[in-house]
C-alpha cells in the first residue's frame, strides 16, 4: 500500500495552540478520497529545488477559495466553476462557499443549514461527473470556533477536505480612506485588532488556511510599513506556530486595496516563517475562477515559494507552483 509523509496540520485544542508542525504518515488508501488517483495528488511532497524539475502540466495552480449560488451573493453551481476550472486547465478547484451559522437561517451571506447536504452532495456529485478534483470546502467566520463542539458536530457531516478561516468583521468594512473617522489612530486601532483576531483564528487550530490574510486593506486602508509589521508579524507567527496555511487570494485586486492579499511583505515573511501557501479567486461567479492567478504566482515566486498546498479530507500536502508558460 502506497504511503507518503504528509506534512499535517495538528488541529490542537484550544489549549495546544502552540503545538508545532510536524510530520505524520498516512496511508493514502485510508486518508483519502477515490480522486487521490488522479495525478495531481499522487505527487510525493516535494523539496523546493525538484519543484522546478517537474513537468507541470497544469498552467496555473489550483483555486482553493470559489463560491456558489448558496451565498445568496455569489452565482453559479459547483459543477459549473468545476468546468471552469477543468476547462482552463486547473489541477483542482475547490468549492468553499460560506458556513451555515449555528442558528441555521440566512443572513444573505451564509447557506442555511438545512441546505448543507445539497451543497455537499452538490461538490461530490461534480467530481464524479467530471471526474476532476473537486475539493469539499467551506470558508468559515473565525469566531465560530469559539463554540468548538458545535463546529466539530457541523465538519464532521459530511467528508470536508479543507476549511479556510477569516476574520470578515471590524471597521474596515465600514471605513475608507476618505472617511474622516480614518484617522491614523483609528487606523492603528483597525490593524491592532484585526491581528489579535487573527491570531485568534491561529490559536484555534480549527482551520487549514488563513483565508485572506491582511483583508483589513479591502477597502484601501493601507497600513505604513512600521504598523504592518508591528500587528502582522506577531499575527503570522502564530500562523507558523499553529502550522496553518495562508492563501493568497486575488480578490484583493478587484476591491480598492488594488493587490492581492497578503502583500509582498507579509508574504516574504510568510516564507522565512515556512507558512505555506494555496492560491483563491474568492470567485462569486464561475467567470472569475483563477482570476488574475498569473498575477498571484508571480507574486507567490517573488517571496520565494516554489511549492502550494492542497487538501484532502483536511490533511495537506504541497505541490509544485506551475512555472509560467
Ligand atoms: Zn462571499
Ligand atoms: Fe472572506
Ligand atoms: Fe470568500
Ligand atoms: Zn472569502
Amino acid at each position: 500500500m502506497a504511503e507518503v509523509a504528509l506534512r499535517v496540520n495538528p488541529h490542537p485544542g484550544r489549549n495546544g495552540g502552540a503545538t508545532p508542525r510536524r510530520t505524520r504518515t498516512v496511508c493514502i488508501a485510508d486518508g483519502f478520497l477515490p480522486f487521490s488517483a488522479h495525478p495531481v495528488f499522487r505527487m510525493s511532497p516535494l523539496s523546493a529545488n525538484h519543484a522546478d524539475a517537474l513537468p507541470s502540466a497544469a498552467p496555473l495552480p489550483g483555486d482553493s477559495h470559489t463560491h456558489t449560488f448558496r451565498c445568496r451573493h455569489a452565482g453559479g453551481e459547483v459543477a459549473e466553476y468545476a468546468r471552469a476550472a477543468r476547462d482552463m486547465g486547473l489541477p483542482f478547484l475547490a468549492a468553499t462557499d460560506h458556513i451555515p451559522h449555528p442558528g441555521g437561517g440566512t443572513d444573505g451571506l451564509h447557506m442555511t443549514l438545512a441546505e448543507l447536504p445539497g451543497y455537499a452532495a452538490a461538490v461530490l456529485e461534480a467530481r464524479d461527473a467530471l471526474s476532476y478534483p473537486v475539493l469539499l470546502g467551506l470558508e468559515a467566520e473565525f469566531e465560530l470556533a469559539r463554540d468548538r463542539d458545535w463546529l466539530t458536530a457541523l465538519l464532521s457531516r459530511h467528508p470536508f477536505d479543507l476549511v479556510l478561516g477569516s476574520v470578515h468583521c471590524g471597521d474596515h468594512w465600514r471605513l475608507t480612506p476618505a472617511s474622516p473617522e480614518a484617522t491614523p489612530a483609528k487606523i492603528r486601532a483597525i490593524w491592532t485588532d484585526y491581528a489579535r483576531n487573527v491570531i485568534e483564528l491561529a490559536r484555534s487550530g480549527a482551520f487549514d488556511v488563513v483565508a485572506h490574510p491582511d483583508l483589513a486593506k479591502r477597502t484601501g486602508l493601507l497600513p505604513p510599513p512600521d504598523l504592518l509589521e508591528e500587528t502582522m508579524f506577531p499575527a503570522l507567527d502564530a500562523i507558523a506556530e499553529a502550522g496553518a496555511a495562508i492563501e493568497i487570494n486575488t480578490s484583493g485586486l478587484v476591491h480598492p486595496a488594488g493587490e492581492p492579499y497578503p502583500s509582498l511583505p507579509l508574504l516574504r515573511r510568510a516564507r522565512a516563517l515556512g507558512i505555506p501557501v494555496c492560491f483563491g479567486s474568492d470567485a462569486h461567479a464561475p467567470k472569475d475562477v483563477a482570476q488574475f492567478f498569473p498575477a498571484a504566482v508571480a507574486l507567490a515566486r517573488a517571496a520565494g515559494y516554489s511549492t502550494y498546498a492542497v487538501f484532502s479530507r483536511r490533511v495537506r500536502r504541497e505541490i509544485p507552483i506551475p512555472l509560467p508558460a
